[in-house]
């Protein structure tokens, strides 16, 4: 097992620069997301600490290891893709001991290996099947298993959940989070779901146009965004965004531009109560989501979403006051930059 660290990577494909003087380290054992737009760099990074990609400049080690220019098959990393790359005429156990049969582990070894591998992974039944009997789920527990037989210091996975429907998502997200938490092994893990990304990662790591925009725990960016980007990108549904001159007398607000303000903590006034910060509004849309509903509400030339939970449900049409806590909201100064008041 080992830390990883990334220092001072750029990375252009012909003329255009997609990783700019990239810094990032991970410690040993870690669970790191990088999430971000799509084409801010995810799977470049990736591919760059497996190997699969040349670096433009800069240096990567794996623990004290300088692996920039160590081939793949040197590096020790197992990589786990969307579409797991299974060995269609292999069974499910020679798909995973394949790893191990390259680098010539003796057949008894490997045998137990594979089977020890399969029992965690919950695939102990399904040893003499092909991938194309298999379902989904399964196929991914077997790109797993044949990630972790290897026993490597680090797993890279890209998008490993993509392909399944929304229940075995979440069922498989649990699963990976555990098994990585008992094998302590670093991790990397590209993803575009929010939710998978706030459930995982020890640390997340927010990209956009190939820069780090911020890297923190799940909790630090949705409370402490350390700019507009960030802010808006983490947390569903978005914050909303509202310009700051709207509040220069009901908050002090100076030298910030805009405020934000999360569904979440945006109030109706009719079930909350008077609010320190409170205007009229009319409710343009409502839309059910079983327990809770989202309320899409408007005021002047500005358009606002809260999340409402139990109690009497807005119309649409109605014209209501919102509010919130001014403990609750987040200034921007015009650059976009988190702005302490
Ligand atoms: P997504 O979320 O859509 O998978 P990503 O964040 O993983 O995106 P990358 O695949 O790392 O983004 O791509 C980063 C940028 O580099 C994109 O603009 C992409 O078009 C470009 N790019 C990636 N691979 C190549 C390549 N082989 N040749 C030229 N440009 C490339």
């Amino acid at each position: 097992m080992s830390g990883i660290r990334y220092q001072n990577i750029s990375k252009s494909f012909g003329e255009v620069e997609v990783i700019r003087s990239l810094d990032l380290e991970i410690a040993e054992g870690e669970f790191v997301v990088y999430v971000g737009p799509s084409g801010c760099g995810k799977t470049t990074l990736l591919r760059m600490l497996a190997g699969l990609e040349p670096v433009s400049d800069g240096r990567i080690f794996i623990g004290d290891r300088d692996v920039t220019d160590v081939s793949p098959k040197e590096r020790n990393i197992s990589m786990v893709f969307q579409n797991y790359a299974l060995y269609p005429h292999m069974t499910v156990a020679e798909n995973i001991g394949f790893g191990l049969r390259l680098q010539g582990v003796a057949r008894a070894e490997r045998d137990a290996a594979v089977r020890e591998t399969a029992e965690m992974l919950g695939l102990g039944g399904l040893l003499e099947r092909k991938p194309r009997a298999l379902s989904g789920g399964q196929r991914q527990r077997v790109a797993m298993g044949r990630a972790i037989i290897r026993q490597p210091d680090a797993f890279l996975m890209d998008e490993p959940l993509s392909n399944l429907d929304a229940q075995l998502r979440n069922h498989m997200r649990t699963e990976i989070k555990a098994l990585q938490s008992r094998l302590g092994t670093t991790t990397i893990y590209v993803t575009h779901d929010q939710v998978e990304a706030m459930t995982m990662a020890d640390r997340i790591v927010v990209l956009n146009g190939g820069v780090i925009q911020q890297i923190g725990t799940p909790d630090e960016l949705y409370s402490r965004p350390a700019n507009r980007f960030v802010a808006g990108f983490i947390g569903a549904p978005v914050m909303n965004f509202l310009p700051a001159k709207k509040f220069n007398t009901a908050l002090p607000a100076e030298g910030a531009a805009e405020i934000g303000i999360r569904p979440d903590d945006l109030k109706l006034c009719q079930k909350e109560g008077p609010m320190p910060v409170q205007w009229p509004a009319r409710v343009e849309l409502v839309e059910p989501l079983g327990g809770e509903a989202l309320v899409h509400v408007a005021f002047g030339d500005q358009r606002a979403c809260l999340k409402h939970r139990d109690g009497v449900r807005p119309a649409s049409g109605e014209e209501i006051e919102i509010g919130f806590e001014p403990g609750d909201a987040h200034f921007f100064a015009a650059d976009g930059t988190a702005h302490a008041i």
